[in-house]
């Protein structure tokens, strides 16, 4: 067993909550400090593929997300009306709102005994070799173990600690997403492709009742949409696809509110992913395009695995260098493929087979060992 103790996380996003618990659960004692003031109570959907569902079991809270999700088992892929091409199965993954996965994640580290401390960041940081003092955006000082970036892939702790050589870049791609009810077509991960194949609109349930959508735009610079027009852009953008699954979730779509619009900015910091004791996680460390659905994944693998090296390693060194080593080459793997699919996605000449040939080989490399 280590000797680490005490161990600030900074960022409660999907990352920063399991690690909060993870590390709880192996018996650490965890403060947890989020720069926003609340849980996010809004926001799109998440796909929860085979592999994290087995991390999240691995913590007991696989249970919960199936409860408040829904399980499922194909991949599809529709032309822009609606027919049907091809159906592939899939390993067994789970749909979800983001909220409620925020809302299982915290309450689980709540639970567990972690202080979550919202509305704080860090104003400095010294680590001293033995520990890290910390001053809190609120005055307070303390010192720690260790400490985890997980504040996501604009993190400022990366910048402070690695340097800003790892900020995040344009991927030339940005995504629109919107929340709807879930027809029954929409049972698994769906994709409709445009006639002329260069436009994908994707549906992933959510629950019985829900699903969201996604419609993937390619740019060559990054693109900032005026906020009050938001579904009025989208319908245009939508304006070839008549499947009725896409016709009927975009009639619910009346207000700028209701959509999100997000460019993919991604980074992979080389490993290993630590400097002292102070350890990368999640898109912190890695923020890959959405395309294997698998960013929320990793950060949640990376937080179990960070858990159990804590156990197993005698020190800090060895359990960052564990680490590190257990989890870059496959998140490598990952990233790669992400951004090779969004790379044929904004390919001049789509091959939609290649991709979904990439999707699924991605897939069963995912259930090997985390
Ligand atoms: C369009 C899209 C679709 C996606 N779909 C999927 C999917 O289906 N499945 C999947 O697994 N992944 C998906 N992802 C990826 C997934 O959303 C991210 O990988 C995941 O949210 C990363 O979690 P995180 O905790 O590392 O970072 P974040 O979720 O960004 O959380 C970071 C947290 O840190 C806080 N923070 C930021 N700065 C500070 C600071 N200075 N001090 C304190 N706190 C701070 C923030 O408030 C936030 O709560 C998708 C991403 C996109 C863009």
């Amino acid at each position: 067993m280590t000797q680490t103790n005490k161990v600030l996380v900074v960022g409660s996003g999907i990352g920063g909550a399991s690690a909060a618990y993870a590390l709880r659960r192996a018996g650490l004692e965890v403060h947890c400090i989020d720069s926003k003031s609340a849980t996010p109570t809004t926001g799109a959907g998440i796909c929860l593929l085979h592999n994290t569902m087995r991390a999240l079991a691995t913590i007991g809270l696989a249970d919960q997300c199936l409860d408040s999700g829904i399980a499922f088992e194909v991949f599809k892929q529709h032309d822009f009306t609606g027919r049907l091409l091809a159906s592939n199965p899939a390993p067994p993954g789970c749909g979800m709102r983001r909220p409620e996965l925020a809302r299982i994640l915290e309450g689980a580290a709540a639970s567990a005994g972690a202080l979550l401390e919202r509305g704080l960041t860090i104003s400095d940081l010294n680590d001293r070799g033995d520990k890290v003092e910390v001053t809190l955006s609120d005055g307070r000082q303390h010192e720690y173990d260790l400490v985890v970036a997980a504040d996501g892939a604009y993190s400022k702790l990366r910048d402070r600690v690695f340097g800003t050589e790892y900020q995040a870049r344009f991927a030339g791609q940005s995504a629109w997403r919107f929340n709807a009810p879930r027809p029954a077509e929409v049972d698994g991960f769906c994709l409709y492709r445009s006639a002329d194949g260069k436009r994908t609109v994707g549906a992933i349930p959510t629950s019985r009742d829900t699903c969201y959508l996604f419609f993937l735009e390619n740019s060559a610079e990054h693109l900032h949409m005026p906020d009050g027009e938001l579904h009025v852009l989208l319908r245009e953008r939508l304006e070839g696809f008549s499947a009725p699954v896409i016709r009927d979730s975009l009639a619910l779509v009346s207000e700028s509110s209701q959509v999100l619009f997000r460019p993919f900015d991604i980074t992979l910091v080389p490993a290993p992913w630590h400097r002292g004791r102070v350890v990368l996680l999640g898109d912190a460390a890695h923020s890959p395009t959405p395309q294997m659905t698998s960013g929320g994944g990793m950060a949640i693998e990376d937080a179990v695995v960070l858990a159990e090296c804590v156990a197993a390693c005698e020190s800090i060194p060895q359990t960052l260098q564990a680490h590190s080593q257990r989890r870059f080459e496959r998140v490598k793997v990952v990233y790669d493929a992400s951004l090779q699919l969004c790379n044929y996605e904004r390919d001049p000449v789509p091959n939609p087979q290649r991709s979904a040939a990439l999707l699924l080989k991605t897939y069963q490399y995912l259930g090997q060992p985390m």
